[in-house]
């Protein structure tokens, strides 16, 4: 085991002891996240750590601890774009900085008034006379707002640019003021701490991505999303497969064969989910590291990242639900260690992490012009 994957493992221990606490009281998972910082993961990928390592931390951080997976897992999606081009000095200094501070950076995508469509933007770039440029979103969810270091926010490019013309802009806390909306007291992923915020920012125009949101979300943005929390989702759903496995072994070899072979079926699902994630991977590593990454501005690419984020996420919860189902009253009950019902709420919000429903809307056209589906 790497250096890097051996610390991911000590952060999952440190987060699966606070993880019921995290849970219950909706709060951010301090403890693993410190963990990771103190192994240095948060600059896992800006020092050179594999993206597949990357990936594996995602997966053994999700079994143990949902949330501080996903806010380990967004933090890299975020840096993944910053690494994303050689032609972002301003990108190159503050990677240093995060690399040595360890910073955790929060993502500033949906909008209120475009919900998760994740092409459009309603707030802007606003150049300022003094030569800093502003930005106002409407922000109906931040995972670790009030956490987060830094942030990445997609925006217009500037005021009269159409809604699907955006840039991606990394600002700084000192940068920024988060004006929370409301409260966060959802099903699951508790402990992702996600209210609204109304986000306001004034930075340099050099902070500005150089790269078109067009083209950094087809390659970078959205792929990565899709393949971490995939990653992490499919950690859940083995954390949840285990519980079933020792609740079927528990009753030893006069277990009831329904509920064993219920175990092998859930297997199939695991394991057709696991070897999805493990060919998207391959292929889009392959196809990133191409010059000028041309297999990844096609309509099929996009078909495939959404087809891999609408099914891994159907399939995890179906897994939880299903583990749920086999473990019986024990896993109905949150006082008992096969306790399923963390696993499942939490799964439950795979789909809306950015709407199922729209990227099958989106793919339902892609499937009428795309010869190879
Ligand atoms: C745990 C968690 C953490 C998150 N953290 C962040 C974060 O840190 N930063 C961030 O930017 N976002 C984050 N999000 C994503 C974000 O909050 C939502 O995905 C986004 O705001 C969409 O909200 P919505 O589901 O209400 O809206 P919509 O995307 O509008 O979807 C709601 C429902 O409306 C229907 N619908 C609406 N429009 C269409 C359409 N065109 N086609 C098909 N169906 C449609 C669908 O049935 C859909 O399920 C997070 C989400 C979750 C669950």
């Amino acid at each position: 085991m790497s250096d890097f994957l051996a610390g991911v493992a000590a952060a999952a221990t440190v987060a699966a002891e606070h993880v019921d606490a995290v849970d219950r009281d909706a709060r951010f998972p301090q403890e693993g996240i410190d963990a990771l910082k103190d192994g240095r993961a948060l600059s896992a990928l800006a020092d050179g750590v594999p993206f597949a390592e990357v990936a594996e931390a995602c997966r053994v951080l999700g079994r143990a601890c949902s949330a501080t997976g996903m806010v380990f897992a967004m933090h890299q999606i975020e840096v993944a774009c910053l690494l994303s081009t050689d032609e972002w000095p301003w990108a190159k200094g503050y990677l240093a900085e995060l690399s040595r501070e360890q910073r955790l950076i929060g993502s500033v995508t949906s909008e209120i008034g475009t919900g998760g469509d994740m092409g459009r933007s309603i707030s802007s770039v606003e150049p300022q006379p003094d030569g800093t440029c502003t930005l106002v979103k409407q922000a109906p969810t931040v995972s670790y707002g009030e956490y987060a270091d830094d942030f990445l926010t997609t925006t217009r490019r500037a005021p009269d640019a159409d809604g699907g013309d955006q840039v991606a802009v990394m600002h700084l806390r000192d940068q920024t003021t988060m004006q929370k909306n409301g409260t966060w007291d959802p099903l699951g992923m508790r402990g992702t701490c996600s209210p609204g915020f109304v986000v306001s920012a004034t930075f340099a125009p050099e902070q500005v991505h150089p790269t078109p949101y067009v083209t950094l979300g087809a390659e970078t943005m959205v792929p990565v999303s899709h393949l971490l929390w995939s990653h992490l989702w499919v950690g859940i759903a083995v954390e949840a497969f285990e519980r079933a496995k020792k609740s079927v072994k528990a009753a030893g070899p006069n277990a009831n064969s329904v509920k064993a072979q219920r175990l092998s079926e859930l297997h199939n699902q695991l394991s057709g989910t696991r070897a999805q994630l493990a060919e998207a991977m391959e292929r889009w590593q392959r196809e990133y590291a191409e010059p000028g990454r041309p297999a990844l501005q096609t309509m099929s690419a996009t078909l495939r990242h959404n087809v891999l984020k609408t099914s891994v996420s159907r399939s995890v919860a179906s897994i939880c639900q299903g583990a749920l189902e086999i473990t019986g009253i024990a896993g109905f009950r949150n006082d008992s260690p096969l306790a399923i019902g963390r696993l499942l709420r939490d799964s439950l919000s795979a789909s809306l992490m950015v709407s199922n429903d729209r990227l099958h809307e989106t793919n339902a056209s892609l499937l009428m012009v795309v010869k190879e589906g």
